[in-house]
């Protein structure tokens, strides 16, 4: 049956877990073509499996995005592959929370390799082919969301640098968006509470602990609702524009 996304081509960062992993399924599942980008090739390749068992195709790009050249060969891949580029969804990312006094510059600086540089990377390789996806494609359009976070509105000690990559995430894409609307292109930002991922896996046991603690008695969001957002705003008709969604869990404050 027909499907809203039918001859589409979606690019998801992050794709072998958590929001990425749940976000390609269920692209995959409006009609997309999905290529799945991470650096875990095992994992991608059971999302791989999950989709071609929904019906849908997929395509294992595995990769380190924080590597500038394998971001730019990530987007050309998506190209040699699947032949077009019509949806970026910018969802890898570290959260390596810390206060400032007890983090190291390299935990700030991978989150500001991953969060910010290797999405920028990605995206500049991207966006001409996605205005050339959206004047040629029957939808009509074409779609940049970017995943950032509550911490991309609120700050809390502890998520300084992380903070400072999802708030600026926010500027980043409100300017492209402006710069994109002649061209169709839409962009825009999904900004999720609590999910319940791997994203605390990379905290070390302490700073793990006291996180949970945190956000003990809120039941978090599962990858899932995070993916229905997504898919949300990729589904509309080109006369419409979603441009930011901010989707807490439902105890969180
Ligand atoms: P996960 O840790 O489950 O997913 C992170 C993804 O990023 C994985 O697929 C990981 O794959 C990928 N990744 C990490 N490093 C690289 C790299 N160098 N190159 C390519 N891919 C990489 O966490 P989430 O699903 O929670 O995180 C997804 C996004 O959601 C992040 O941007 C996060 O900030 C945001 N978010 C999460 C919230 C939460 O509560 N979970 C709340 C708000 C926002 P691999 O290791 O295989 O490379």
């Amino acid at each position: 049956s027909e499907q809203p996304l039918d001859g589409a081509v979606a690019l998801v960062t992050g794709a072998s877990s958590g929001i990425g992993a749940a976000t390609a399924r269920r692209l995959a599942r409006e009609g997309a073509a999905v290529a799945l980008v991470a650096r875990r090739g095992d994992r991608l390749e059971q999302v791989a499996r999950d989709i071609a068992g929904l019906g849908g195709q997929a395509a294992v790009i595995a990769a380190d995005i924080t590597e500038p050249e394998r971001a730019e060969d990530a987007v050309q891949d998506t190209l040699d592959q699947l032949g077009r580029l019509d949806i970026l969804v910018n969802n890898a990312g570290i959260m390596l929370l810390n206060p400032a006094l007890h983090s190291t510059v390299a935990e700030w600086d991978r989150m500001i390799s991953l969060n910010v540089a290797a999405l920028l990377h990605v995206t500049h390789a991207a966006v001409p082919h996605l205005i050339y996806a959206a004047s040629t494609s029957p939808r009509q359009v074409a779609d940049v969301v970017n995943v950032g976070s509550t911490a991309g509105r609120v700050a809390q000690p502890g998520s300084s640098v992380y903070s400072l990559t999802k708030f600026g995430l926010n500027g980043f894409t409100e300017s492209l968006r402006q710069e994109l609307l002649g061209e169709r292109v839409r962009v825009g930002v999904v900004e999720p509470g609590v999910v319940d991922t791997e994203l605390m896996n990379h905290l070390s046991d302490t700073v793990r602990d006291a996180a949970r603690r945190r956000i003990a008695g809120i039941e978090a969001l599962r990858p899932e609702d995070v993916a229905d957002a997504i898919s949300y705003i990729v589904t509309r008709d080109r006369r419409v524009a979603v441009n930011e969604m901010l989707v807490r869990a439902g105890d969180q404050t």
